[in-house]
């Protein structure tokens, strides 16, 4: 029995003269089972379990993966694949008791691929192989049904001159559309034989002029032409593409298979359908599907005519029905989890013709795991591994409420931030700060654009979700809106933003500024129109509950960086175990601070910089209390600080402007200057003549050509010893202060950007002696740690001798993946598309840690420190702390524990669980494929 935590077979099928390439199925027996994905994929191996169960399964044979590497190595199989295959099909027609495309009544066939991982992308699958003219008419005989056999050789014409011939979709769809016009007809249903007929004679001639040949009549040629183009379509960009984004092995290939057709397009006694054991959005244990009378293959989920609940077929075929169900529980029980189906009734009789484990939301993924352990179907240790880490973030999202309205999807982009926003489409930051009058809540908008820009921040900020027609998960919007924890559907390719002329055109429709829409960014869908959204559920108490069964396994602590209160109270309540990361510069932007924080900057001297300090000090310490509070019992991790002080400052660009504009400003635009200068010292507007040129003297003084590598970090407070005291002091005060409330305080303050032993020590004997003075003047102690945030590759090297001084260590791997690669991650998205695509590097290290280089540093450096100090602490700060597969790692190497945004801290939890119980349990995690 195959179920996601059961360990894949690996072993590679060697390429001997003696390979089994097809595998059969039917009668009751297959060669094959449903532990054989690798050869026989997803499909294959459910058709082979399914008919060893005996159910109904249409006969067939699976050609395995290794025929498609073969030919993705050589352009084409070998006699051995074309024999095998021929064999499999004697077996098949004698079974039926029919010949492949011959006789009064031929053997019709789909062909359909299948890989290991379920991969939409992939090649289309080919209905009514075998049909010619003259087959169909003898279908058409032998079914007394004309209408349904030409129905079923229009089909495969159009399938086959898509997917095999390549010729465009819309050839097909515009003779078809204009048949329906020119006999009136509404439905695809209501085309009679006849009209059938003449647009079958149409296709041809599409063919023909596309491909400049007939369409091949020879049953066999079909079958060999699909079945290549099934092994072609493995390469295919859209396929490339998903196994990218899905870390998916490019080297797997796919499988073919070739099955005996049922129709469910025989009449009204006739149908086909999709389904689910439980409810896959809710969780809830609920039959859950849809199908169609008279239809086949997709029309169910292409949109042709509108499906039907699947518990109406009780109504129309309760024998069917039943039947159904209890094949579908037995498969669930097989499978020993929720599972998705395909079937088709012919003239009263079921056919199965797919089961998978079915794709679920987070929410489902929760509930299932609980009920099947309540049932007793799977362990508490098995249940663990039934949820994707990142999935846990649907609990701390809203959701759309798909029962408050209905659901028109305009278009599905890349669910790039997840989460649901309903709100009035805007085109531009600026609009969007003005409709929403910077409260999301009472107006809110959606920011739509064909990319976002860092210029858009502001916009972005006030937004209740935005949408962007291009770019991918990596893009702007997509990198900044998970960090706000906002809805963001990227990419969406079919709609076209104006944003001149402020319209938004999707389906032959044009939206308007001012107009509604819902996004969905978990599933990534655009939805016309104003639903409701849940709120999000972070103690939904089966969440609760399952993460009681998670979280004993985790050996490594879970942290969040959090830089203000509230955010630590946030995190707390999400299962922080304290602060890994409290960045201290972000108090400074704020409103109230940053003109003493530019006091600061602009200082002349140390006398008049510590004046300015002086001021910020109770500022930072009232920070500092209040996350304090909040992790009462919990490290609390502050950083000095660390940016380059230009980024404090107005932008040299526009200090330019301004003195360029000042002798032509009339007295309201002066006005605002020294409004905007007060705080630099301009009192009225003859000032500005002075003001302006020392700022910007200022600027150009502190202006580097690469500030990333430039004047921050320890620099900063190696250069200016009192602002670390300052920021020294701040945190001792407030520990002390806290400490007096009965509040358990551990601050660990941390030295940013270190590459020697002597940068620690000086910063680390500041710190110290600030601490010696304020718990004298206080007259209480608290216990603290200095140490360091290791994001320089020489850092890493020499940690031996950096934790003589340091007492802990956390990587800084946002700054450590540039420094080590030498990216910069502000610029790195003009490279890295390229990269990617070129398979030079697999995935975005900024995403996911790169384990192989930047990984190593890792490793080294905690190996190196804890020889000089066995104890030391280290965790990791980085946006990588809250990456399952990062997350695994840092578990493997050791660290104390991983730190990460709030919202990703359950995230964090469940993927430091799967790391330590994957070892405990020998299962696989499931994250590599
Ligand atoms: P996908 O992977 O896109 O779901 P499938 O191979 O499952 O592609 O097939 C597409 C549709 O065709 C499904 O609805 C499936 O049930 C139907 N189908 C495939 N093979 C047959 C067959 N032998 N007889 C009837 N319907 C079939
Ligand atoms: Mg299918
Ligand atoms: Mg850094």
């Amino acid at each position: 029995m195959a179920t996601t935590t059961m360990p894949e077979r690996e072993v590679e099928t060697p390429t001997t003269r003696a390979t089994k390439y097809v595998y059969f199925f039917g009668g009751g027996k297959a060669d094959g089972n449903g532990k054989m994905k690798d050869e026989l994929g997803g499909k294959g191996a459910g058709l082979a379990e399914m008919t060893n169960a005996g159910l109904p399964v249409p006969p067939g044979f699976t050609i395995q993966t290794e025929a498609c590497r073969e030919y993705m190595r050589r352009d084409s199989v070998s006699g051995d694949v074309d024999h095998q295959m021929e064999d499999a099909l004697s077996r098949l027609e004698q079974l039926q008791g029919q010949k492949l495309g011959k006789g009064d009544n031929p053997l019709l066939v789909s062909v359909r691929s299948g890989a290991k991982f379920s991969m939409p992308g992939m090649m289309d699958t080919i209905l009514n192989l075998g049909l010619n003219d003259q087959t169909v008419e003898a279908l058409a005989r032998r079914s007394n049904n004309p209408r349904f056999a030409y129905d079923s050789y229009r089909r495969l014409i159009q399938m086959f001159g898509n997917v095999v011939l390549e010729i465009p979709k819309s050839a097909f769809d515009e003779v078809f559309d204009a048949k329906k016009k020119q006999k009136k007809a509404k439905l695809d249903t209501d085309l009679d034989a006849k009209g059938l007929k003449e647009v079958i004679d149409e296709y041809k001639k599409v063919v023909k002029k596309h491909t400049k040949r007939d369409f091949p009549q020879d049953p066999h040629e079909q079958l060999v032409m699909a079945r290549d183009a099934v092994f072609r379509s493995w390469q295919n960009e859209r396929a490339k593409h998903y196994r990218r984004i899905n870390n998916i092995s490019d080297d797997l290939g796919t499988a073919v298979n070739v099955q005996a057709m049922v129709f469910g397009n025989l009449g009204e006694t006739s149908g086909t359908g999709v389904g689910f054991t439980r409810n896959p959005a809710t969780g809830n244990k609920e039959f859950y599907g849809e199908f169609l009378l008279n239809a086949q293959g997709e029309d169910v989920v292409s949109g042709v005519r509108t499906p039907v609940h699947i518990l109406e077929l009780e109504k129309l075929m309760p024998q069917v029905y039943r039947q159904l169900r209890e094949i579908t529980t037995r498969l669930e029980k097989h499978y020993r989890d929720m599972q998705d189906f395909e079937f088709t009734i012919q003239d009263g009789k079921l056919y199965m013709l797919q089961t998978r484990n079915g794709k679920r939301t987070g929410l489902a993924a929760v509930r299932v795991a609980i009920q099947m352990v309540e049932e007793g179907l799977i362990t508490k240790e098995e249940a663990i591994f039934r949820v994707e880490p990142n999935q846990l973030y649907d609990f701390l999202v809203p959701r759309l409420d798909e029962k408050s309205g209905p659901v028109e999807v305009l278009a599905t982009g890349l669910p790039a931030s997840p989460g649901a926003a309903v709100g009035q489409i805007v085109f531009t930051a600026d609009d969007a700060v003005e409709k929403a009058g910077h409260g999301a809540k009472k107006n809110p908008v959606i920011l739509v654009r064909a990319e976002t820009t860092p210029e858009d921040i502001h916009g972005m900020e006030v937004a209740a979700g935005i949408l962007t027609s291009r770019g991918g998960m990596t893009s702007h919007a997509a990198v900044v809106t998970r960090g706000m924890g906002k809805c963001c559907v990227a990419g969406a390719g079919d709609i076209a933003v104006e944003e001149k002329t402020r319209e938004m055109r999707v389906k032959g429709q044009v939206f308007k500024e001012g107009d509604w829409i819902s996004l969905d960014g978990t599933t990534g869908r655009v939805i016309k129109g104003r639903l409701n959204t849940l709120p999000p559920s972070p103690d939904d108490p089966e969440m609760l509950k399952f993460m009681g069964w998670a979280d004993p396994f985790r050996t490594l602590g879970v942290r969040a960086n959090a830089d203000i209160p509230r955010d630590a109270i946030q995190a707390r309540a999400f299962g922080a175990e304290g602060i890994g990361l409290c960045r201290t510069e972000h108090m400074f932007f704020a409103e109230d601070r940053i003109p003493h924080m530019q006091a600061m900057i602009m200082a002349r001297d140390e006398k008049e910089r510590r004046a300015a300090l002086k001021k910020l000090l109770p500022m930072q310490r009232s920070d500092f209390i209040g996350v304090f509070r909040a992790m009462d019992g919990f490290p609390v991790t502050i950083r000095t600080l660390d940016p380059p002080l230009h980024e404090f400052l107005p932008r040299r660009e526009d200090l330019m402007v301004d003195i360029a504009l000042l002798p032509y400003a009339d007295a309201k635009q002066k006005k605002s200057m020294v409004e905007r200068y007060r705080r630099f010292g301009a009192k009225g507007a003859a000032d500005l003549k002075k003001v302006i040129p020392t700022v910007l003297r200022r600027v150009e003084e502190l202006h580097e050509f690469n500030p990333m590598l430039g004047h921050r970090g320890c620099r900063l407070g190696i250069t200016y010893p009192e602002i670390t005291e300052m920021q020294a002091r701040a945190i001792f005060e407030a520990a002390v202060a806290v400490a007096k409330e009965g509040v358990k305080v551990h601050p660990e303050v941390m030295i940013p950007l270190t590459a020697t032993l002597k940068e620690m020590a000086n910063q680390g004997a500041i710190v110290r002696r600030v601490a010696d003075e304020v718990f004298k003047e206080k007259g209480t102690t608290v216990p603290y740690l200095v140490g360091t945030m290791i994001e320089l590759p020489r850092a890493a090297l020499v940690a031996d001798e950096i934790a003589k001084e340091a007492e802990f260590f956390s990587f800084g791997t946002n700054d450590l993946t540039q420094t080590t690669f030498g990216f910069s991650r502000d610029d790195v998205n003009k490279i890295l598309p390229t990269y990617i695509a070129e398979g030079i590097l697999k995935q975005d290290p900024f995403a996911a840690l790169d384990r192989e280089g930047v990984g190593q540093l890792v490793r080294m450096a905690t190996e190196r420190g804890r020889r000089t100090r066995p104890k030391l602490k280290v965790g990791i700060c980085g946006e990588h702390g809250g990456e399952p597969s990062s997350v695994e790692f840092c578990h493997q190497v050791g660290l104390n524990y991983v730190s990460c945004s709030p919202f990703r801290v359950l995230t964090a939890r469940l993927a430091a669980a799967q790391a330590a119980a994957s070892e405990t349990l020998k299962v696989e995690g499931g994250r590599t494929k």
